[in-house]
């Protein structure tokens, strides 16, 4: 990996490494990490706290796309769930590498980083999460 690539991955660590937060007044954990807890307001400030998180979680609810944006075209049809993370947030994610049938509301599932999309007019490549299930 060259010093570019590796200097890139270490700057953007919320997105690729799944760190969130945690509130050090009440203990509530959110991602992405706020800047302050929407529940204790004033009270959280200056007591948040970085924390990693597992990447893991399991599916809430879950739709499947069969018309999707142009950029995405080639994957029609493929599942949207949300996931309910081991540590308490819920976030929106792409299943991928489950046949859809598989999917069920339940499903243990754990973050991977892909390509989300290519190309576009500016010709990038954008990466973040998406999930698998677990083994
Ligand atoms: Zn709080």
């Amino acid at each position: 990996m060259g010093e570019a690539v590796a200097r890139f991955w270490r700057e953007i660590p919320q997105r690729y490494n799944f760190m969130g937060n945690k509130c050090g007044s009440c203990e509530r954990i959110f991602f992405p990490p706020r800047e302050a807890c929407p529940f204790c307001r004033r009270k959280s400030m200056g007591k948040m706290q970085e924390v990693q998180l597992t990447g893991k979680g399991e599916v809430v609810t879950y739709t499947i796309i069969h018309v999707g944006p142009e950029e995405f075209e080639e994957q029609v049809p493929y599942p949207i769930a949300i996931i309910k993370l081991e540590e308490g947030p819920q976030i929106t994610g792409q299943i991928v590498d489950c046949s859809i049938d598989d999917i069920h509301i339940g499903l243990k599932v754990e973050s991977t980083f892909r390509r989300i999309q290519a190309e576009g007019y500016t010709g990038a490549i954008y990466y973040g999460y998406k999930f698998k299930k677990c083994e």
